[in-house]
């Protein structure tokens, strides 16, 4: 069998907006045994290890978060790896393969007390074939004397040995600093970035409303903000106060002067929404609930998922939607919106003030969920339980099985499943679907990719 590559089935990154990054594999290989479990306790420091005891999941292939010095990573603890073991032991050889496929950084694992053994010059192969960095770790050299015989281990060829006690610790933060180094680029940690006003685009084809919204907000009697200290804001966008809190609604100069209605073409309109929405962090897509959802409109809601951006639909006129049209209206909503179904959804109307002072927590509630991040033991015990109520149909004799998942990013939350085939489209909406149950998003695209052995 070749374990060579993995295939990207979908981009997993793609090349919109980053904040944060996607937070790095560390896998932890070696034979049972050399006290992986126990290093990967020692690197969580303990905090998750409860998960263990949680049924269902195998403590074959458990990611757990890590951090060191405010550095964010996963690590996967894998079970043994015994080159030509039979069942059992080679199902998890198999996974640790995979891990090693999956993984930004290798672990491998030796007992120092023991000295390298076929085995683990076996597993020395396979590794290097990997191609991935290698951390050749000699555990158990809990003195100074076994640190000592540990050097023996440069023959291995994977470079330096550390010598650590992951028992007693020993050693480990010498080992996290030589995990860091080896890790990819660290990414920009969004939490801590200075924040000014959230970004929001009101968009919408013409006449739906919103110069009317606009004007509720930033009216003769509104406040409008003219600067938040330490923010610079483009002279086109407004800060206005929504809910008792300052936002920044982006590229709405042309709705705020608002002479005549002829602003450019449809197609300069367009661009100008599409570019709203790119510098945006949370959309209101306002649609005019007296008028048929138009083609117009769902090209609006596509910019708004495609650009990875939150979403709040505001069905404006409110105040015109009789009984009758309310029933049409629905049928519409159910036809026209079906492919997001997570957009919150709001009945207002800029004329009567209806339903306006709703906008500000949809907002946040939209923003709060593109920027949620699941932990991944959290993540893995909700795909575990999932997974073996209903697994992948099979095909052709064989199933694809997900291994695990991590959340590459936020703002939106991207997810990679690591698999070992090509899933079907349908069973990777199920699991969306399922993900959205399980975990909210209310208000967010979510992007789900899958790392495919090839
Ligand atoms: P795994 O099968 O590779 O995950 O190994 P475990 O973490 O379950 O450890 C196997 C055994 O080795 C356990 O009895 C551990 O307590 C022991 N062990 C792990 N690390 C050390 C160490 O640094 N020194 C000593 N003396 N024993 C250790
Ligand atoms: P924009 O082109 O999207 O900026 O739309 P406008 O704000 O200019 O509104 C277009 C027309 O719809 C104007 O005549 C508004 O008075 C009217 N309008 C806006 N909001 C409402 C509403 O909630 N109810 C009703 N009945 N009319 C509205």
């Amino acid at each position: 069998e070749d374990f060579g590559g993995w295939v990207e089935l979908r981009d997993p990154e793609p090349e919109t907006a980053e904040p944060t990054g996607p937070r790095p594999v560390v896998a932890v290989v070696g034979r049972p045994n050399v006290g992986k479990s126990t290093l990967v306790n020692r690197i969580i420091g303990r905090r998750q290890a409860v998960v263990e005891d949680i049924p269902g999941v195998t403590r074959d292939r458990v990611p757990y978060d890590a951090q060191w010095n405010g550095r964010e990573f996963t690590v996967v603890d894998t079970g043994g790896w015994e080159p030509d073991a039979k069942d059992r032991a080679a199902a998890i050889a198999a996974q640790a393969e995979i891990a090693v496929a999956t993984a930004d950084v290798v672990i491998f694992v030796v007992d120092a007390m023991v000295g390298s053994t076929d085995v683990d010059e076996a597993a020395v192969k396979m590794l290097r074939r990997s191609n991935k960095p290698v951390i050749l770790v000699a555990n158990k050299a809990d003195n100074t004397s076994i640190e000592m015989e540990a050097t023996a281990l440069w023959s291995l060829g994977l470079g330096e040995p550390f010598p650590i006690s992951a028992l007693h610790g020993r050693g480990s933060g010498d080992l996290l600093d030589a995990i860091l180094a080896a890790l990819p680029e660290a990414p920009k940690i969004v939490e801590n970035r200075p924040r000014g006003p959230r970004r929001v685009a009101l968009v919408g084809r013409p006449n739906v409303g919103k110069s009317s919204l606009l004007n509720r907000f930033s009216g003769e009697d509104r406040a409008v903000v003219d600067s938040v200290a330490g923010t610079t804001v483009d002279p086109v966008d407004s800060l206005v106060e929504i809910g008792g809190e300052t936002w920044q609604l982006v590229d709405t100069a042309g709705l705020r002067k608002r002479v005549g209605k002829a602003s450019g073409t449809e197609y300069y309109a367009s661009l100008r929404t599409a570019s709203a929405i790119e510098a945006a962090e949370v959309a209101v897509v306002l649609l005019d609930s007296s008028e048929v959802i138009s083609e117009q409109d769902q090209r609006i809601l596509t910019m708004v998922v495609e650009a990875g951006r939150a979403l709040v639909i505001a069905f404006n006129k409110w105040d015109l939607v009789d009984a009758d049209r309310r029933y049409y209206l629905d049928k519409e909503i159910d036809r026209e919106l079906r492919r997001i179904p997570w957009a919150i959804r709001l009945n207002l109307s800029a004329m009567t003030g209806r339903a306006v002072d709703k906008l500000a927590p949809a907002l946040r509630k939209a923003l709060a969920s593109w920027e949620a991040r699941i932990p991944t033991a959290q993540l893995n015990q909700w795909l575990t339980a999932l997974v073996q109520a209903t697994p992948h149909p099979v095909r052709g004799g064989r199933a694809p099985r997900i291994l695990f998942a991590t959340q590459a990013g936020v703002a939106p939350p991207r997810f990679v499943l690591f698999t070992t085939g090509p899933l079907d489209a349908g069973y990777q909406r199920f699991v969306e679907r399922k993900l959205r149950e399980e975990f909210g998003f209310e208000g967010t695209p979510i992007d789900i990719s899958v790392r495919a052995r090839k």
